[in-house]
C-alpha cells in the first residue's frame, strides 16, 4: 500500500444523504474492483483507482478536525473508498477514525462491502450510546455468481447478509444500501425482491434503493463498466447505447413496477425505504442530544 499526503480529511457533507454533516475518505482509490464505480469518473481525478493509498497523518489531522468543531454531526465514511480493503486489517485507520468519532461525540453513516466491519461492531456500538449510527452494507445482487462477475474483489453477498444479521444482532442500525440496480442485469423482480427477504430475514431496518432503479454513468467511468461487463454479458454496451445514449442516468425500463413491488415487500416487513424515514428513525434515540449538541 502506499501513503499520499492529506491536508484536510473532514469534509462537509450537503444533502439528505443519511442525515450525514460531513464526510471522510482515509483512503484513496479502492481494491473491490466493482466495475459500475462512479469514483472513476474524471470529476474526481483519481488515477491508479485499484491502487489503495492511504492518507498519511490521516488519524491527527482528523483529531484536530473533528476537535475544533463546535457543533457536532454524523459523518459520512466510505463513500468514495470502501475503508474496510484488505490494507486495513494492519492499518486500522478506519477503526482509528471510528474511535475519535467516539471521542469526540460524533455519529457516523458507513458504507462497505466488507465483512470486516464486524471488527469495529465494539467501537460502533460504543458511538451509539451517545449519536446516531447508520451501518449500511451494500448488495446490488443476492447472488454471489453474479456479485463475483459485478464487484469481483469484494466479499461474498453471502457474507455481507451475515455480517448484517450480526450487525443486528448486536442492536445497531444497519441495513442494505441497494445502488446501483443495472439496468438489463439485475433489474429483475425476483433478484430485488430476494434482496428485501434477505434484509428482513437478518433483522434489518432499512433498505435503500433511491427513488427508482438505474445506474449513473459519465466519461471513464462509462468506458469502464463497458469495457468489463461486455466480457460478462455480450452485447450489453450496444443495449445501453441504444436505450440510453450519453445519458448520465440510465434507469431501468421497469423501475416503476419494480419500485412498486420493492416499497410494497419493504412495508410488509416494516422495514423503511425512503431516506426521510430511515434517517428519522435513525436520530430518533437521540432527539434530546441533538437539541442539546447537534444543533447548538
Ligand atoms: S466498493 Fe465502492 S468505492 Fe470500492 S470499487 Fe466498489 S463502488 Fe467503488
Amino acid at each position: 500500500m502506499e501513503y499520499i499526503d492529506a491536508k484536510s480529511i473532514l469534509m462537509p457533507w450537503g444533502g439528505e444523504w443519511f442525515g450525514c454533516d460531513h464526510t471522510v475518505n482515509i483512503y484513496r482509490g479502492c481494491s473491490h474492483g466493482c466495475i459500475y464505480c462512479d469514483s472513476r469518473s474524471d470529476c474526481y481525478a483519481i488515477k491508479r483507482f485499484d491502487t489503495v493509498r492511504a492518507k498519511r497523518n490521516a488519524l491527527e489531522i482528523l483529531e484536530s478536525e473533528l476537535a475544533h468543531k463546535r457543533k457536532k454531526g454524523i459523518v459520512a465514511l466510505g463513500a468514495m473508498s470502501d475503508g474496510y480493503n484488505p490494507f486495513e486489517k494492519e492499518t486500522e485507520l478506519t477503526r482509528g477514525a471510528l474511535k475519535l468519532f467516539d471521542r469526540y461525540g460524533f455519529g457516523v453513516s458507513l458504507e462497505t462491502k466488507s465483512d470486516m466491519v464486524l471488527r469495529d461492531i465494539d467501537i460502533l456500538k460504543s458511538i451509539s450510546s451517545h449519536s446516531p449510527v447508520f451501518v449500511k452494507l451494500t448488495v446490488t445482487t443476492p447472488y454471489d455468481g453474479l456479485a463475483k462477475k459485478l464487484e469481483p474483489r469484494a466479499c461474498s453477498v453471502t457474507r455481507r447478509f451475515a455480517a448484517l444479521a450480526a450487525l443486528s444482532e448486536a442492536g445497531l442500525y444497519a441495513g442494505v444500501l441497494m445502488t446501483p440496480v443495472l439496468p438489463f442485469i439485475e433489474d429483475d423482480s425476483a433478484s430485488v425482491l430476494t434482496i428485501v427477504d434477505k434484509a428482513a430475514e437478518c433483522g434489518c431496518g432499512f433498505v435503500y434503493a433511491g427513488n427508482s432503479f438505474g445506474v449513473t454513468l459519465r466519461d471513464s467511468q462509462r468506458v469502464h463498466f463497458f469495457d468489463k461487463a461486455e466480457k460478462h454479458f455480450v452485447g450489453i454496451k450496444e443495449k445501453y447505447c441504444a436505450a440510453y445514449g450519453n445519458d448520465y442516468f440510465c434507469v431501468s425500463p421497469v423501475s416503476d413496477e419494480l419500485y412498486k413491488s420493492f416499497a410494497d415487500r419493504c412495508r410488509k416487513y416494516g422495514i423503511e425505504y425512503e431516506m426521510s424515514q430511515i434517517v428519522a428513525k435513525g436520530k430518533r434515540p437521540y432527539e434530546k442530544q441533538q437539541i442539546s449538541l447537534f444543533d447548538l
